[in-house]
């Protein structure tokens, strides 16, 4: 038999309740299959028999409620068995959850109780709460139910690219593999991976992005029953816990669901304890959560821009685009020169409006720049519209007055107007 060598095909047999936690190789992708039993990741029923291909570097884990046996076939970083999961707490609130959706559904022409669940999963980085509103929405999804996954976590994103808000319907349970499906997402481009870049560009956009879904909700008595699951940035401290509260409020929470952290649980039932259809739950962190570095996140982010223009198995192929400066508008919001204190009435002081509109001029600045192209008919809307897509600056020839990009496509954007922050991405 062969010895040593971790690209040999094993088999791990799993106890009932327990996981099989894996990171895959850094630049190799790991073969995977079920041979007996049942198991699921992250919320998703894995199919018998047919082999898995895993890309590289994906922290994942493998759970059966009832036992499984698992091959594997490939090297990878890490890979080990758990017996000890919060799994039984995250599936007991699913059930809950589910029967709020059952009572909804039965109400459907009551606008306050035909309103599913809108739960929001708060925490520290590292906390598992991507994780978590993956599984909710992946068993609801299995059910029948059409939750809304709603992703303000700017920092990595798990709907779309960072740097932005975004929402989506999860019709069936997210692939491991692909992960959400892209075909109709609802993006609000921000353009900073941290929200201090600019908090009030950055609520503006939480309410948008809230009204437009309330605006489809009450036109689709499904996705209302089905509620909506919220995953919300790691920054809980000062301002960072603000933002939460305004998410709460803004998205008119119903559950909260605080993972692994006693202060922000205690903080947000005291805020909340006035409001009784608010429940606040504190759910424990899995161990098997990775913890991830400044660097690593970094790292992460170009990953995910790489995944939006090259696809998640690199399997898609931009094009490389040439423009005419002319063609395009570009404008970033907020910030920028300030009216000099002589073209203002006396007495007034300058003040940067937040969500000003600012044009901003093509020149080498925006090289190696990603940019959103927005679905605005008018500049006033760029701000309260939502986004068709990113383009990726590759070449600004200020001889030529020619910009190149990369872009998901071929042929023309879908508009002329673009919009810029600060979200770079160096491909390699
Ligand atoms: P952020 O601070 O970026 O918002 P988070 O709290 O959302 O992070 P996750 O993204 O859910 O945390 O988890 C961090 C990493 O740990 C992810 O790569 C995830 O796939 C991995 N992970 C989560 N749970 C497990 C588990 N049980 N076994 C193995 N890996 C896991």
């Amino acid at each position: 038999a062969a010895t040593g060598g971790s690209t040999t095909v094993r088999q791990v047999k799993l106890d009932k309740e327990c996981e099989l936690r894996i990171e895959t190789s850094l630049d190799l992708p790991l073969r995977l299959r079920l041979l007996t039993g049942t198991a699921e990741i992250f919320g998703t029923e894995i199919p018998p028999e047919i082999w898995l291909t895993i890309p590289p570097r994906l922290k994942f884990a493998v759970f059966t409620w009832y036992g499984a046996t698992i091959e594997m076939d490939g090297p990878t970083e890490t890979d080990y068995t758990a017996d000890e999961t919060p799994m039984i707490s995250y599936i007991n609130v699913h059930a809950v959850l589910d029967g709020r959706r059952n009572r909804a559904k039965a109400s459907p022409s009551d606008s306050d109780t035909s309103q599913g669940p809108r739960v929001v999963v708060v925490g520290p980085t590292d906390s598992g709460k991507s994780t978590l509103s993956r599984m909710l929405l992946s068993w609801a999804a299995k059910q029948g139910w059409k939750p809304t996954f709603v992703d303000l976590d700017i920092g990595q994103g798990s709907i779309t690219i960072p740097g932005c808000v975004a929402a989506t319907p999860i019709e069936l349970p997210i692939d491991p593999v692909e992960g959400i499906p892209l075909e109709m997402p609802m993006v609000y481009f921000f353009g900073h991976v941290t929200p201090s870049a600019n908090i009030d560009h950055y609520k503006v956009l939480v309410k948008e992005l809230a009204q437009t879904l309330e605006k489809q909700f009450s036109g689709n008595a499904e996705s209302r029953a089905s509620g909506m699951v919220i995953n919300t940035m790691g920054w809980i401290e000062g301002v960072g816990y603000e933002l939460l509260l305004h998410a709460i409020d803004t998205f008119s929470a119903t559950v909260i669901l605080v993972l692994g952290q006693e202060k922000l649980c205690s903080m947000l039932k005291d805020v909340l304890k006035n409001r009784p259809n608010v429940d606040v739950v504190k759910l424990q962190k899995s161990g098997g959560v990775v913890s991830r570095n400044a660097k690593v996140r970094q790292k992460a982010r170009g990953y995910r821009i790489r995944e939006y223009f090259y696809g998640p198995s690199n399997d898609l192929s931009p094009h490389s685009n040439v423009v005419n400066f002319g063609d395009l508008f570009i404008y970033r919001i907020g910030g920028g020169p300030q009216a000099p204190r002589s073209a203002l009435p006396i007495g007034a002081e300058p003040a940067a409006d937040p969500t000003r509109l600012v044009s901003v001029s093509i020149n080498r600045d925006l090289l190696h720049l990603v940019l959103a192209v927005s679905y605005a008919n008018e500049p006033d809307q760029i701000i309260s519209s939502n986004v068709a897509g990113f383009i990726y600056v590759t070449d600004v020839d200020m001889h030529r007055k020619k910009i190149t990009y990369l872009a998901p496509c071929a042929g023309e954007l879908p508009s002329k107007y673009l919009i810029v922050g600060t979200l770079t991405w160096i491909e390699n």
